[in-house]
This record gives C-alpha cells, sequence and structure tokens, in this order.
C-alpha cells in the first residue's frame, strides 16, 4: 500500500465545510497548536487506505474566529481545546458519555475524528484553520485568554494525550505509589 503525503496548511477559511449543513452549530478555527498522534503513523506508514492527501490532524487546541448561528456558549475570541472524537452531544451514546461512538457525525457507522480515515471525512486540524461541528459540545474553552497562550503548549496535551494516557491509567486501576 502507498504511503500517504502528509499535507500541512492547505485550508483557509474559505474552503472549510461550513455549508455541509453544520454551519449553525460550528466553529471555524484558527490554529494555534497541534501535536502528531501516534496513531497517525498507521496512515502515514501506510498501514490503511487514507487517499494521499489527507489533511491530518485529531489534536487541536485553537483560537475561534467564526461561530455559527446556534453556538450559544462559545465565541469568537475564545481560546479552545477540541477533543479529538468528533462528536454531536445529543445522540443516545453521546449522553451516556460514550462519545467515542457518537451516533450522528459518520455515515458509515458510529464514532469519527478529524482528519483519519473512514472517521466521517472530518478535514484534520494539522493546518491553518480547522471547522468544528456543534461547537458549544466539542469545544472545551479555556476560562483565561492570557494565562491559556502562557502555558499554549501543556494545554495542547488536553485534547488526546494526556486524556487518553488518564484513561488507561484509572481503567488499569493505577494507583499511588
Ligand atoms: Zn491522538
Ligand atoms: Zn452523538
Amino acid at each position: 500500500m502507498a504511503r500517504i503525503r502528509l499535507q500541512c496548511s492547505p485550508s483557509t477559511s474559505q474552503n472549510l465545510p461550513l455549508e455541509n449543513g453544520h454551519a449553525n452549530t460550528g466553529s471555524i478555527l484558527k490554529i494555534i497548536a497541534t501535536n502528531i498522534c501516534g496513531s497517525d503513523q498507521h496512515m502515514i506508514r501506510g498501514r490503511t487506505t487514507a487517499p494521499s492527501g489527507l489533511v491530518l490532524g485529531h489534536e487541536i487546541t485553537s483560537e475561534v474566529i467564526e461561530a455559527g448561528r446556534d453556538v450559544e456558549f462559545i465565541s469568537v475570541g475564545d481560546i479552545v481545546s477540541v477533543p479529538f472524537n468528533t462528536t454531536c452531544g445529543r445522540c443516545h451514546n453521546c449522553k451516556e458519555g460514550k462519545t467515542g461512538i457518537c451516533l450522528n457525525v459518520n455515515p458509515a457507522r458510529p464514532g469519527a475524528a478529524y482528519g483519519y480515515v473512514n472517521m466521517g471525512g472530518w478535514v484534520g486540524g494539522q493546518a491553518e484553520y480547522v471547522m468544528v461541528p456543534y461547537a458549544d459540545f466539542n469545544l472545551l474553552r479555556f476560562p483565561n485568554r492570557d494565562q491559556a497562550l502562557k502555558k499554549i503548549r501543556d494545554l495542547t496535551l488536553l485534547s488526546d494525550i494526556f486524556p487518553t494516557g488518564f484513561h488507561g491509567a484509572v481503567s488499569a486501576g493505577v494507583g499511588l505509589g
């Protein structure tokens, strides 16, 4: 299987799919920081059916530059972390906290992510801009903009690395000592 080419920074806010039915609940974000995930390696090294040119990136920390008309709790200028699962926040699974298998964001199967093969087609965040649907549910707003920007590289761990590790530790019953 051919290796895919990692594509960075092709997006502008003008060509993001705000017209795809998520304009009202979605937000356009300008990327401040992102990570390359270990799971991106599966696509980069050709172990998946990812098409060439796929914009990767599901570990996104950003500034909100546009918000749809139905976005209530997120404002332009907010500094936000984007959890790596794309979710609706309103289906049965999301309400049970099983956001990894949201029923409304991937026509092919439950569960979706940004910039990942067969995960709903959401454009990834290893780019200049990204569109996030259901912004009120998907975005974690940092309460203090200046404080967040000072610690932005630490906060970038919140979208995947830190919670994934924490979940693993809790699930394994890891304790002190
Ligand atoms: Zn990741
Ligand atoms: Zn859902």
